[in-house]
């Protein structure tokens, strides 16, 4: 067995893309539970490039400075998918697959930890960062991947406090012209633009954004006989913040949260931005039976996690099967819903 069996349905320990060359049917949105993520390195030092193309090529990654020798670390638990070379890439890599869905790379490596099919568990040592392939001047080359497909690793992860920006994310397969396009967004980017080009309708939008001429009329304050301007920016879907607002439900869930952080997105949130697209309801109804977790900080307590999440320490006790007593460890998940 591999992790995340029912995403993939294969396991090969030949391409960073396990389906490279194939037709596959990707699912339309997917939960993604980022709340275990250790940072691949002892410790931030920083990012030496971004995620983004770069000339002619696509970097899918981003670069974390380490010397040659540094310890490098499992971001998730997971399973060794590759341990390869490639002279003029990665040079020494590795390909991890976790049970959440995700796969990570490691490139430019110098020596490596774990072999080919090992079980290893987040902040697991798995290889010594290095300067190996293509690459001036040693670090870490990291990818998120998702069914294949590279995301930009500062989507899903705050760098600079080396956590997620937030415990869980919803992963939408992007409709364009009604299709699914396999191209997947994470729901931390739900704002979606389009430029309107000549020719453009709202009726043609919609249709490229799986949505409704309706909902574009509501979310750019026009008329469905508004005349467009070509070069004018057409939001195309609700995003968070106006989803929250579109439901009594997601806006107690968005006021309870409204101490904490503001990065901090409630999955409730979120999954009504994308049940507001029309999509795939059955979906939806999974999306919103989500438990909402959080991660103890230094100073948590039971009572004031409760407070936060409109909850009570009895209710939260029962949850996570522990006692009023219970010490909390930081970075630990507490299930709050
Ligand atoms: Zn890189």
């Amino acid at each position: 067995m591999f992790p995340a069996d029912e995403l993939y349905g294969e396991w090969t320990n030949e391409w960073v893309n396990p389906f490279r060359g194939k037709k596959v049917d990707l699912p339309d949105s997917c939960i993604i539970d980022c709340s275990t993520f250790v940072l691949p390195m002892d410790s931030m030092t920083r990012v030496t490039s971004k995620y983004g193309p770069r000339r002619r090529r696509m970097h899918k990654g981003i670069d974390l400075k380490v010397q040659i020798g540094d310890t490098i670390r499992a971001a998730f638990d997971g399973k060794v998918r590759i341990k390869n070379f490639e002279r003029r890439g990665y040079g020494y890599y590795l390909v991890i697959r976790h049970p959440n869905g995700l796969e990570t790379v490691y490139g430019h490596l110098s020596k490596f930890l774990v072999g080919v099919n090992d079980i290893v568990r987040a902040g697991d040592p798995i290889a010594l960062g290095g300067n190996t392939g293509r690459s001036t001047g040693s670090h870490l080359h990291f990818e998120t991947r998702f069914l294949g497909q590279a995301i930009n690793p500062a989507d899903i992860i705050d760098f600079e406090n080396s956590i997620p920006h937030q415990d869980q994310y919803v992963f939408r397969n992007v409709k364009i012209n009604g299709r699914k396009s396999n191209i997947y967004t994470s729901s931390n980017s739900q704002m979606v633009y389009h430029r309107v080009k000549s020719g453009d309708t709202l009726g043609k939008i919609a249709r490229i954004y799986g949505t409704t001429v309706n909902e574009l009329c509501r979310l750019n304050g026009l008329k469905s006989t508004s005349m467009l301007r070509i070069g004018q920016s057409i939001r195309c879907s609700a995003g968070v913040e106006t989803a929250a607002k579109a439901t009594p439900k997601a806006q107690t869930q968005k006021k309870s949260t409204a101490s904490g952080s503001s990065k901090k997105i409630t999955v409730q949130a979120s999954s009504s931005a994308t049940a507001s697209l029309g999509e795939n309801t059955n979906t939806m109804n999974d999306v919103e039976a989500t438990p909402v977790y959080h991660r103890i900080k230094s100073g948590d307590t039971l009572g004031a996690i409760a407070k936060r999440y409109g909850t009570s320490v009895s209710k939260l006790c029962e949850l996570n099967g522990i006692t009023k007593t219970t010490v909390l460890r930081l970075g630990r998940s507490l299930r709050c819903s």
